[in-house]
Parts: structure tokens; C-alpha cells; sequence
């Protein structure tokens, strides 16, 4: 770590991420010295090309902006880079080095032939015109297109990049190239686009959380779950919660957090969805329409978040990093939270963490729970290869059957490792494994 640090200043997520991954990776190495000869570990936290590059582009009136671009391209192994594109102030090389390096692990859950990667910008979208969001779009794909390609590097979304971005990203792609080919993914429905990948991420952070319960033998049914986030993998999450007979209490944004004591039922989410959608507004608009509702603005000096403060069961952190701290931690297990499904990437601190794995509650950490979305990107890609395009009751199947092969696979390592239960050994391990020996067989490259 001191090594990693030193080399990589200045960028505490990217080593937050490594550290994570390196303690349960200390039970592998044990056992392969192989690996520890190839310097397999060195060779993973390096990535493979780092792009940064200037964006420049013209707000509605006229004023010239400059923004930085970035895509990592982590890890090929055992395919095309594959990763989200994130337009977000906070965006910065550490950041995405972070996400690019979950990413490698994620991917290699799947059971899909997917490298790791991860971009973005640290342009902010809100407040921004669609005429504006093109522009900077465009103009970013004016670098972005010389680096990646359906059997490259193939990015989606992330935080600030939903279907208008990719619609502006891929469109720019296809007039430079002059080709029509699978080169991202979340497309249109009739662009190439897959049905259920809009919601795969959401929907499948809810079956892991399923099939965790089913180990204890219980379901969803009937549970109180806590939510973060109100974008795309917060809004999914909630819809399918309803559907299984769950009651979503909580949602939330940069802003604040509001409480619906009475659930958020198919009418008020459908209201979430208009208003993040469509109209880009405020999550506290929800309790201005709700009568029963709370509204309560984040403060940034807090010592803790008030949304993980509410008696429930489960728990979908859906926003973004470092949401759950240690004090959160505690302040679920005492209300008696004992499912945390991470619908975002590394939503709780390693302190976070730490007292989840000690209490020993049902823990599934982003690389595990959060992987449904990434691994409908692969199908929409075979989508593509082949020119067809499934059903939804396909996809559906599909993206449930890897979700629960990514359960198993976990339990199984962690198991195997002398961990049971422990989800955050089986998803680091199964992972690395996958992608070590494939850079074994691949020599040193
Ligand atoms: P969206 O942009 O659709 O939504 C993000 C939500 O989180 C918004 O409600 C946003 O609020 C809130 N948020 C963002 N940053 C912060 C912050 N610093 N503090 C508090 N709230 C914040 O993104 P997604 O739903 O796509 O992504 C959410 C998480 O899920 C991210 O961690 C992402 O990496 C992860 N993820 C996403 C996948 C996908 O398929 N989309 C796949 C796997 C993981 P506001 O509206 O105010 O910005």
C-alpha cells in the first residue's frame, strides 16, 4: 500500500479500492506464489493507458468552457475494455481509476468476456440546456473516438451520462467514423439499444439482495428497505422492490433526502421518474406533492447521513462513493438493517465495511451486487455481433440467472477461502482469479 500510494498521490479513492481488494487477496496469494513471482498484483494496479484530454465547447451564450476528459482503459485480459463514462464536478483521475479498477473485477463476475475501464469528464450536465449537454458531448467524443471501438473499448453510462449523453456520444461516434457498429452501449431501443438494460442495474442489485436472503431463508416480501440516489440505479431498484412486495422509504440526491414513511409506491415513483428524468428537478419536490413525506436537506458538515437512520431491513445505497460511513454503519445495524445490497460503486467506507463483515450481516459489495448492469452492456454487445435483439423476458432471464451465478460464485469462493458468508473475499477473489490466470496465460504483456 505504501507502494501504491506513493506512486499514485493524491488519489485516496483509487487507493481506498486497491486496499480493499488487497486484503482479500493476501488469502490467494498464500496459496499462488505464482502469482506473486508474476507480479500479478503490481501488473493489476497499473493500468494498461490512461487518455486524458482537453475539452473545449460553447455555452448557449457564447462563453467558451474548458473541461478535462478521461478514459482508463484498465485491464484487457479477458476482453474489450468495458466501463461506464461519468460527467460529474467530482470526476478526477483518481476517481475513475478507482471505478476502472472495480470494473476489472465486476466484469470478470459476469461470466461475459469483458476488460475493465472507466471515463468521464468533470463537466457538471445540471443546469446545462440539452443544446449545451450536446455540445460538450460532442466535443468530447471528438478525442474520445481515436481510443475506443466495438472490439476495444466500448463504454455506457455512469453518473450524469443516461440516454440523451449516449444518444449525443454515439451519434458524434458514428459521424466520425462513418460506421454504424456496437461501439457503446445503453443505445435506443431502436439504435441498438437492448430492452432491460435502462433498468438492469437496479433490478439486479435486488436479486443479489434476494438471493442473499434466500440463504437465511427469507424473501423481500414485506421488507422495509432504505434507498440512496434517485437516478437511473435508485429509480430501478425501487421498481422492482415494489414488485416483489418490498416498501422503499427513502430516496435522495446531491441535495437532501426525503422519508415516505408509507412507501413509494408505482404513482409517487412514477413522479420520481418525470421529475429526473424528463424535468431535471429536485428530489424535494417529492414531499412538496406528498402529503406524509419528509424533505430534509443534506447537510455537508454532518458527521453522518440521517437517510441510513430509519428502522429497516435492507439497504440499496444507489448514489455514489463513500456514503456509508462508519458512523452510518452503526447507525443501521442499531435500527437493525441486516441487508446491504451496493447498488453504486464502493458506497461504504472500509470502517463501513468493516462492521458489516464483524456483524456478519448479508453484505454485497458493488463489484458483486451492482454487476447486472454492466453484464446486460455484454448482452446488448452480443445483441449487436449477432443483429438481433431479444425479448425482455430474455433479458430478464439472462440478467437473473447472472445474477444468481454471481451469488453463487461469490459464496462458493468466499467459502472455499475460509470466509463463509463473507461476500467481499468471494467477489475479490473469484474476480482476480479469473482475470490472473488469464494474464498468465497471456505472458508479460
Ligand atoms: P445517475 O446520475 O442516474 O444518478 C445518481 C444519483 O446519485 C442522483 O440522484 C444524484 O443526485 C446522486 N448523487 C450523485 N453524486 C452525489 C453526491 N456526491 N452526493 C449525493 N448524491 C449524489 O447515476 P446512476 O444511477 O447511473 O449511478 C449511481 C451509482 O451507481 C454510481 O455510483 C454509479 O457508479 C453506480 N453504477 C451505475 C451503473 C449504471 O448502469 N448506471 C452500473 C453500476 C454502478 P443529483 O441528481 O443531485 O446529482
Amino acid at each position: 500500500m505504501a507502494e501504491v500510494k506513493a506512486r499514485n498521490p493524491v488519489e485516496p479513492e483509487f487507493h481506498q479500492a486497491v486496499f480493499e481488494v488487497a486484503e482479500s487477496l493476501s488469502l490467494v496469494l498464500e496459496r499462488h506464489p505464482e502469482f506473486r513471482k508474476a507480479k500479478l498484483l503490481e501488473r493489476i494496479i497499473e493500468p494498461e493507458r490512461v487518455v486524458m484530454f482537453r475539452v473545449a465547447w460553447q455555452d448557449d451564450g457564447g462563453e467558451l468552457h474548458v473541461n478535462r476528459g478521461f478514459r482508463i482503459q484498465m485491464n484487457s485480459a479477458i476482453g474489450p475494455y468495458k466501463g461506464g463514462l461519468r460527467f460529474h464536478p467530482t470526476v478526477n483521475l483518481g476517481v475513475l481509476k478507482f471505478l476502472a479498477f472495480e470494473q476489472v473485477f465486476k466484469n470478470a463476475l459476469t461470466t461475459l468476456p469483458m476488460g475493465g475501464g472507466k471515463g468521464g469528464a468533470d463537466f457538471d450536465p445540471k443546469g446545462k440546456s440539452d443544446a449545451e449537454v450536446m455540445r460538450f458531448c460532442q466535443a468530447f467524443m471528438c478525442e474520445l473516438f481515436r481510443h475506443i471501438g466495438p472490439d476495444t473499448d466500448v463504454p455506457a453510462g455512469d453518473i450524469g451520462v443516461g440516454a440523451r449523453e449516449i444518444g449525443y456520444l454515439f451519434g458524434m461516434y458514428k459521424r466520425l467514423r462513418n460506421e454504424f457498429t456496437g461501439v457503446m452501449t445503453g443505445k435506443g431501443l431502436t439504435w441498438g439499444g437492448s430492452v432491460i438494460r435502462p433498468e438492469a442495474t437496479g433490478y439486479g442489485a435486488v436479486y443479489f439482495a434476494a438471493e442473499m436472503l434466500k440463504t437465511r431463508k427469507q424473501e423481500l416480501k414485506g421488507k422495509t428497505c432504505l434507498v440512496s440516489g434517485s437516478g437511473n440505479v435508485a429509480q430501478y431498484t425501487v421498481d422492482k422492490l415494489i414488485s416483489l412486495g418490498a416498501r422503499a422509504v427513502t430516496l435522495s440526491d446531491s441535495s437532501g433526502y426525503i422519508y415516505d414513511e408509507a412507501g413509494i409506491d408505482r404513482e409517487k415513483l412514477g413522479f420520481v421518474m418525470d421529475l429526473k428524468n424528463n424535468r431535471r428537478g429536485r428530489i424535494s419536490e417529492y414531499a412538496e406533492k406528498f402529503s406524509g413525506a419528509v424533505y430534509t436537506p443534506l447537510d455537508p458538515t454532518a458527521d453522518h447521513n440521517p437517510l441510513w437512520n430509519h428502522p429497516a431491513e435492507c439497504a440499496f445505497p444507489s448514489a455514489t462513493q463513500n456514503e456509508i460511513n462508519e458512523r452510518d454503519a452503526t447507525n443501521m445495524l442499531r435500527n437493525k438493517v441486516f441487508v446491504v445490497s451496493e447498488g453504486a460503486n464502493m458506497p461504504t467506507t472500509i470502517g463501513g465495511i468493516e462492521q458489516f463483515l464483524d456483524a456478519g450481516i448479508l453484505f454485497g459489495p458493488g463489484k458483486a451486487a451492482n454487476a447486472g448492469g454492466v453484464a446486460t452492456s455484454g448482452l446488448e454487445m452480443a445483441q449487436n455481433s449477432m443483429r438481433i435483439s431479444w425479448t425482455r423476458e430474455e433479458v430478464d432471464a439472462r440478467l437473473f440467472n447472472i445474477m444468481k451465478t454471481i451469488h453463487e460464485v461469490c459464496q462458493n469462493t468466499a467459502e472455499k477461502y475460509g470466509t463463509p458468508g463473507n461476500y467481499v473475499n468471494g467477489a475479490n477473489i473469484a474476480g482476480f482469479l479469473k482475470v490472473a490466470n488469464a494474464m498468465m496465460d497471456q505472458g508479460v504483456v
